[in-house]
């Protein structure tokens, strides 16, 4: 290791000269109280930032802030935070071409989640982050260099690496949050519950594009018939709405908060920071959002129980295709959700192929079952939960058909919950209708055993692994439009997926042919329990940086909508 000071003299050996001479910075260096690792250096200003890594041994967090694996995620996630307002406050308008004194940390959102760059152990703190180094034109800006490195960085430590000068109410609030959050997602399961809205939540978001609480939101307020208290990490009830688990439905009129309160519960398998208002919106952590998606790709996906014989098909029990309908995605989307291990479907009207979801009494007439490949979901919807234990969501403005089907019935009246369930079975008493229940045989589907050899990293010669924006995973020659896996919230995420892609091709390549989705979902998930993100860096890429922990839904929808992927039934 070398001294700080020594950063001194290279810059100003290399002040001046071409920017491949940054090389010469690789190495470590010994700041007193910090470490501060050089790892990967840029080829020019305009590549991506160079990959920098600090280590504080002497901390002084104290250990019960992390002492579990709750609380780790949550103190860490602070620490990214606060390391990110350090940027923010210090670096004042950057000097220089490309990137050049672009510093960053790969701070979350609304949520919460276990990401790589902070790590937490009684014996050290560890922060990865980015800097562009400074150039002009493509010469080195030494001095420039000097600042961020020698003065600005030392004071972003500073403030936000060492316990005694961060705000300690703030941190133990956003720790408890977390784990309150963990907490009441654990008596869900108990309580036979699939998500809880607690009283006073504001769910409607500022815009379309700002995860931020919209200001003068009607809050939330359960209707009693449905309310439940549950406890946080420390004993204290909260009272809220608990949807439980079988088939719900919520209606209402347009505009009165029905999706609204449908996204919140699709992003409630997530933990939101402190004040976002959705902080006790919690869903059961398999909770999938399914929807239609036309034009994805589908691979031998068992679809039969929703689709048989199309015309010029034929088979459905291994239904590929590479562009797929409404109706056939939205089935494929299930099925798949399911072989992932989920027990917890969530639909949305204005997201549905309205010939998968229904199909009324009047169109039975008409068009006869015979003609007629699909079978609705209002089919297997009951089925599903007696037979298989998986509950649907359901937001349905437009159809009262699955009154029957429904065990609670939800009403949105001015953003306010209802509890009519009583009601909804009376209409469907008084209002019989004679649609009869097309479902051939009983809902099943077979299983898929992915071949690992399909996945390809490797661009030419180049491992190429990678995330553009929250939608397109990269990997290899190859790029994944995950544009309507409406439940993956980051970049970091969709860059993790890519990563475990390539585990799942590395770790498989010589196993038997029976290893399912299931199994290699569940292994990465141990491992990543395990071993923490750093798991799934490929060789020569130790210490990666902004990675966060996907869900194994999006890992395989992922996995599912790669173009070169293969499966065998
Ligand atoms: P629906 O699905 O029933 O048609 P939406 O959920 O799309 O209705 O909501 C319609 C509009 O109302 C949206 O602009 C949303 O932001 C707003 N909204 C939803 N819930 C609330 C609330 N609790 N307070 C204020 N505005 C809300
Ligand atoms: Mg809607």
């Amino acid at each position: 290791m070398k001294l700080g000071e020594e950063i001194i003299s290279i810059l100003n050996r290399i002040d001046g000269r071409g920017y491949k001479a940054y090389l010469d910075l690789k190495g470590s260096y010994d700041f007193n109280y910090f470490t501060l690792f050089i790892d990967h250096v840029q080829r020019d200003p305009f590549a991506s930032p160079s990959l920098l890594r600090v280590e504080i041994p002497d901390h002084s967090f104290p250990r019960e802030l992390y002492q579990n694996k709750t609380r780790k995620i949550a103190l860490e996630d602070y620490i990214s935070r606060a390391f990110a307002e350090g940027i923010e406050k210090r670096v004042k308008g950057r000097k220089g071409s490309g990137k050049s004194g672009i510093l960053r940390i790969d701070q979350g959102r609304q949520e919460v989640m276990e990401r790589s760059c902070v790590n937490i152990s009684p014996r050290v703190l560890e922060i990865r982050f980015e800097l562009g180094l400074p150039a002009r034109g493509r010469r080195i800006m030494g001095s420039e260099a000097q600042k961020l490195l020698t003065r600005v960085l030392p004071e972003i430590v500073s403030c936000s690496c060492f316990y005694g000068n961060l705000p300690a109410p703030e941190i133990a609030r956003h720790v408890q949050g977390y784990e309150d959050a963990e907490h009441i997602r654990q008596q869900l399961v108990k309580e036979g519950l699939v998500a809880f809205i607690a009283n006073d939540s504001i769910l409607p978001r500022e815009s379309g594009i700002s995860p931020k609480p919209l200001p003068r939101a009607v809050a939330f307020k359960s209707p009693d018939k449905i309310t439940v208290s549950l406890e946080t990490a420390d004993g204290n009830l909260v009272q809220g709405m608990g949807i439980p688990e079988g088939v719900t439905l919520i209606v209402g009129g347009g505009y009165h908060g029905k999706s609204t309160l449908l996204q919140a519960v699709e992003l409630g398998v997530y933990n939101q920071l402190p004040g976002d208002g959705r902080e006790l919106v919690i869903t059961r952590e398999d909770a999938v959002k399914i929807r239609a998606e036309d034009g994805r790709r589908i691979e031998k996906v068992d679809v039969s129980s929703f689709i048989h014989h199309p015309p010029g098909v034929g088979d459905t029990t291994d239904f590929s295709t590479e562009n797929a309908s409404g109706s056939t995605s939205q089935a494929a989307n299930i099925i798949e959700a399911l072989e992932a291990g989920s027990k917890l479907l969530l639909f949305d009207e204005d997201t549905s192929a309205t010939n998968f979801m229904i199909r009324d009494e009047r169109m039975q007439r008409l068009v006869n079952k015979d003609k007629e490949p699909i079978t609705p979901f209002i089919d297997r919807v009951g089925e599903l939960y007696h037979d298989q234990g998986v509950s649907t969501v359901l937001v349905m403005g437009g159809s009262g058909d699955y009154f029957q089907e429904a065990d609670t019935v939800i009403m949105m009246d001015h953003y306010q919950p209802r509890d009519v369930t009583m009601d909804a079975r009376n209409i469907a008493r008084e209002m019989p209708i004679n649609r009869k229940t097309e479902a051939p045989g009983k809902f099943h589907y077979q299983k898929r055993h992915p071949r690992p050899e399909s996945i390809q990293p490797y661009k030419g010669q180049r491992l190429k692994l990678d995330s553009r924006g929250i939608s397109t995973l990269i990997i290899g020659a190859l790029m994944v439009d995950l544009s309507s896996v409406e439940q993956l919230v980051e970049s970091s995420q969709t860059r993790a997926i890519s990563y475990a892609l390539y585990q799942l091709a590395r770790n498989y390549p010589h196993r038997n042919s029976s290893v399912t989705v299931k199994n290699v979902l569940d292994d990465l998930d141990e491992e990543i329990n395990r071993n923490g993100l750093d798991y799934l860096a490929p060789p020569g890429r130790k210490n990666p940086h902004n990675l966060a922990r996907p869900r194994r839904y999006e890992i395989a929808a992922a996995l599912n909508r790669l173009r070169s992927c293969k499966m065998n039934i």
